[in-house]
């Protein structure tokens, strides 16, 4: 077991030989890629495991994803989608982004690494009109502030569905903004995680969110609106 895996086993996080051989993948994959069109600025191979694949680890903690719908909203170059798809073979994935360039490559990577998930090219507040009550868990790392992202993401889940927000250091005031948002769409805040990663020492914090009723139609707002005024 190499140091990776025993941080992760730490956490009841079981990452097997072949799983962490799907990292490394991701990461060449990821690198190459990196030289056609920008995917990500940690190219360094220890950082990449430690700011990328741990930390995209991190969001299932405590979770059984088995036979779960969940959605990955802006996935970027996949994460942390990639790296639940890897841990988590027997959820019902989806990867969404606005990025046409970035969709087309996760779409083409699936079958390299071996891994079953959906590819979806649009904005989260698109999809969201017509994917409503549809998903057990929604996961999202470095997209947008929790207030804009709750708009975007709640009317996807079910009722009693989970939005699992990765955040930074900063969680508690983005929470704090977030209080009325939560309000108005019928959600409230089940849990707080907050853990280090193994290399950096970074702080992370995971963020719960619980759906309590089905969501008002006339949300999510259009994007330019949600900007001007989150809930
Ligand atoms: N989640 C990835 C990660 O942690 O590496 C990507 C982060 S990147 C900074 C933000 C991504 O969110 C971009 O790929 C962008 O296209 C996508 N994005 C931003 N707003 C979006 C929206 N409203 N709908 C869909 N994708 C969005």
């Amino acid at each position: 077991m190499n140091k990776y895996q025993e941080y992760l086993s730490t956490r009841c996080i079981e990452c097997t030989d072949a799983q962490f051989s799907t990292f490394e993948k991701i990461y060449q994959s990821t690198i190459e890629t990196n030289e056609k069109f920008n995917l990500t600025a940690i190219t360094e191979k220890e950082a990449f495991f430690d700011k990328m694949i741990v930390d995209s680890a991190l969001a299932i903690i405590d979770l059984d994803l088995t036979n779960k719908k969940c959605i990955d909203v802006g996935t970027g170059a996949g994460f942390p989608g990639l790296i639940i798809s890897t841990l988590c073979p027997k959820s019902e994935l989806t990867l969404l982004d606005s990025s046409n360039k970035k969709i087309n490559y996760l779409s083409d990577l699936k079958d390299q690494l071996g891994l079953s998930y959906n590819t979806v090219c649009s904005r989260a507040e698109d999809y969201a009109k017509n994917n409503r009550e549809v998903f057990d868990y929604a996961f999202a790392r470095a997209v947008a502030p929790l207030n804009i992202l709750l708009e975007l993401i709640v009317p996807m889940l079910k009722v009693g569905g989970v939005f699992v927000a990765l955040k930074g250091p900063a969680s508690n005031e983005e929470l704090k903004a977030s209080v009325s948002t939560m309000k108005k769409l019928n959600c409230h805040l089940q849990n707080i995680y907050v853990d280090a990663l193994l290399d950096s020492k970074e702080e992370r914090s995971i963020i719960y969110i619980v759906k309590d009723t089905n969501t008002n139609p006339k949300y999510p707002r259009d994007y330019a609106d949600i900007k001007k005024k989150a809930l």
